[in-house]
């Protein structure tokens, strides 16, 4: 198979050669998510062996007698699954989250008030001639960003790396820093300060910017702002760096009030960098569907968005739900303590192809097909870019599709439409 996707980071490189499960082109993340060996063998139920039949209907008979069941996950699927969680969340009075809410949630939040002035990777790679890298380390995280989109790039218009400024912001010195023309060592925690400071600068009032702010002197500040405002074509991509930092989206809004400045003088747009392939879908399609991206309730029988309440870790903590689906998603790896302490009080159902710490609390486990070799589907890269992942090896696995369709039939037959 050529020119195949991978299904790990939110890069979605399209230039993948596979042959079985072995990968040309593939960086290292991509290569040892395609070479794990490890698979979840056959559907099980409280450590039995069952067929999926049985295993759907047992999910179903927990998730129809819970009063409020979670459903979370889905950055690592289809849309069309993830259309199917939606609804199946919606029939169940249940709450739909997905993985944004512990990543890039903050972005939303900015979005909901700022807007976002964004644009393509392809745009990014053809076009930029200045490319800032804040809170985010894609050498490490996403590492054919760099060759693909960003620093190396050959593009149309901007056609290497000599013809580009790259400038990292972190408040360590990452492996991306390395490739950086400018790199500025900020303390944590003053992102907004240094967004307001750079405005001001570009706005005509230096005199207001005190000697240093965040661990950058004026001097410094001015330079990063001339480099800035003298570019033709900029993308600020920015990381959790920033939305896990204080401020959180308070920190994203002003760097989009930044950018608005930086378009009164020149173009520029920015770009969040998403982790999981889809977690961009995750939050499209709840939003068609639902009218929200992330955290939504459908226990009154309509959907409500309340982040402080209805995230898988608000609900779980607060003691809210009294069961859980959970897909293409390892939350008992990365959600705090309490969370999962009670993850392991209520009844846990798991779809996912790898055994991972969820699989060790989960009473119902239904193995699924590996979307982008044994699955297909659509799926948005992270700059939002609708891409069709394809199907290329026949397999014994039922999809995230096929799981959660025979899922919300069974549960419309037992509810109603
Ligand atoms: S950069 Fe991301 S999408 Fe590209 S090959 Fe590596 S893991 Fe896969």
């Amino acid at each position: 198979m050529r020119n195949a996707i991978c299904t790990f980071c939110g890069n979605a490189c399209d230039d993948i050669e596979f042959d079985g499960f072995v990968g040309k082109n593939l960086c290292p993340l991509g290569e040892a998510k395609f070479s794990a060996k490890q698979r979840i063998e056959g559907p099980v139920v409280n450590g039995e062996r069952v067929s999926y039949e049985e295993a759907i209907d047992r999910a179903v008979e927990i998730l129809v007698n819970a009063k409020r069941p979670l459903l979370y996950g889905f950055a690592s699927t289809v849309n069309e699954a993830i259309r199917l969680g939606v609804i199946l969340a919606e029939k169940l009075g249940g709450i739909y989250d997905q993985c944004s809410s512990v990543c890039h949630a903050p972005s939303t939040l900015a979005m909901i008030e700022e807007g976002i002035p964004g644009g393509t990777l392809g745009q990014a790679k053809n076009r930029a001639d200045v490319v800032v890298f804040w809170g985010c380390n894609p050498v490490e995280a996403h590492p054919r960003h760099p060759s693909r989109y960003s620093v190396m790039a050959k593009g149309f218009l901007t056609k290497g790396r000599q013809y580009r400024h790259v400038i990292v912001v972190d408040v360590r010195k990452t492996a991306t820093a390395y490739l950086a023309t400018e790199f500025y060592q900020v303390k944590p925690g003053y992102d907004y300060a240094i967004f307001s400071a750079l405005r001001s600068i570009i706005n005509g009032h230096e005199d207001a910017v005190p000697d240093e702010v965040g661990g950058v002197s004026r001097e410094k500040l001015k330079e990063f702002a001339d480099i800035l405002v003298n570019g033709k074509y900029g993308v600020i991509f920015y990381g959790l760096g920033l939305t896990h930092t204080r401020g959180s989206d308070r920190s994203v809004e002003n760097l989009v009030k930044l950018v608005q400045t930086l378009n009164r003088h020149t173009r520029y747009i920015i770009q969040p960098m998403r982790g999981h392939f889809n977690v961009v879908g995750a939050s499209a399609v709840a939003a068609w569907e639902a009218g929200y991206e992330y955290a939504i309730d459908f226990s009154r029988g309509h959907s409500r968005f309340f982040p402080s309440e209805f995230t898988a870790v608000e609900a779980l903590i607060r003691r809210d739900c009294d069961a859980a689906l959970i897909i293409a998603s390892d939350p008992a790896a990365h959600f705090p303590k309490r969370a999962v302490e009670r993850l392991t009080e209520i009844p846990v159902i798991q779809i996912d192809p790898h055994p991972n710490i969820t699989t060790l609390i989960a009473d119902i486990v239904i193995p699924s097909a590996l979307v982008g070799i044994e699955a297909e589907g659509t799926i948005y890269r992270m700059d939002g870019i609708p891409l069709r992942v394809k199907k290329f090896k026949e397999t014994e696995y039922w999809s995230d599709y096929e799981i959660l369709k025979l899922m919300l039939d069974k549960v419309i037959r037992l509810k109603g439409e």
